[in-house]
């Protein structure tokens, strides 16, 4: 995508971040905290959200708060003391991010455990409603809200051996098309990103042989991050984006 942000897009704005301690989530909240946003940095691993924290700070940006949760254990209770606990701390909420995701195993849908099965629908499905649930009030309080969901290609087109995975994602989708209809007469927009094949260690899993340096980093598919969650996208609601419009899905050749 060729977007020019201006550097004070995100000036004033408060984005929460799930899965922001690696990967592309890492790169999105450093991103938006460059581009003038206070960061809630959410994930489960305290010790990456508090080195992300800290570049943050030594970057200039405004002081980030760290949310540590587990989403494969996260309960609509948590999520509610979580959102009771920034009600606190901030006035609104201007963006949410639901990046975190779980992989799973690559395997056919025969051979794939009920116990795998349930735990990517919940990190990926179930912990992102709870979640959203929870968060829409803050969200509500934002003159312009942006939530933004992570989806895949597999997520419009079924794939042999990518199971729950692809399956949590077409459910991704659903998600953002029933919220992006409810709130269309209100100041919050739902879109998705398909971030297609990038640089980290979901992608090294999935795909353990192919040539990483052919992949995009998550540095390089920074600009709809930022477009959807700035005013430019102020009236886009309802659609799944792709971070790398022109890339085939699968393996870097
Ligand atoms: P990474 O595995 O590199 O990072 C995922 C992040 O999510 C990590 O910070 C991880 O935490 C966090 N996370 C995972 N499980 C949980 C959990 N149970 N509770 C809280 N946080 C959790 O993945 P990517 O950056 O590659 O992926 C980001 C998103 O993009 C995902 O939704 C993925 O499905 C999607 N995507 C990625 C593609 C790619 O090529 N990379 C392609 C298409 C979609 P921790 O650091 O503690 O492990």
């Amino acid at each position: 995508m060729h977007y020019q942000p201006k550097h004070d897009l995100l000036d004033q704005r408060i984005i929460l971040v799930t899965g922001a301690g690696d990967g592309i989530g890492r790169e999105a909240a450093l991103t938006y905290a460059r581009f003038g946003a206070q960061l809630i940095l959410l994930g489960r691993t305290e010790s990456k959200l508090q080195a992300v924290q800290a570049e943050i700070a030594a970057g200039g940006g405004a002081p980030a708060h760290i949310v540590t949760l587990d989403l494969l254990q996260a309960t609509p209770e948590q999520c509610q003391q979580i959102a009771n606990a920034l009600q606190a701390c901030v006035p609104r909420l201007d963006g949410v991010l639901h990046n975190a995701g779980l992989l799973g195993d690559i395997a056919p849908m025969a051979e794939l455990s009920l116990t795998m099965w349930h735990d990517v629908m919940q990190v990926n499905v179930n912990a992102t409603f709870m979640l959203t649930q929870a968060l829409l009030p803050l969200l509500l309080k934002s003159s312009s809200g942006s939530l933004i969901f992570t989806s895949s290609s597999v997520g419009r087109m079924g794939r042999a051996n990518w199971g729950a995975y692809a399956v949590s994602k077409f459910a991704t989708e659903g998600m953002m098309q029933v919220l992006a209809d409810e709130y269309r007469t209100r100041n919050l927009r739902v879109n998705c990103i398909n971030p297609g094949g990038t640089r980290t260690q979901m992608r090294a899993s999935a795909f353990p042989d192919e040539d990483k340096s052919k992949l995009k980093t998550p540095a390089d598919i920074m600009p709809l991050y930022l477009y959807l969650m700035g005013d430019d996208s102020r009236r886009k609601t309802g659609i799944s984006f792709d971070a790398q419009p022109n890339r085939k899905p699968g393996a870097a050749e």
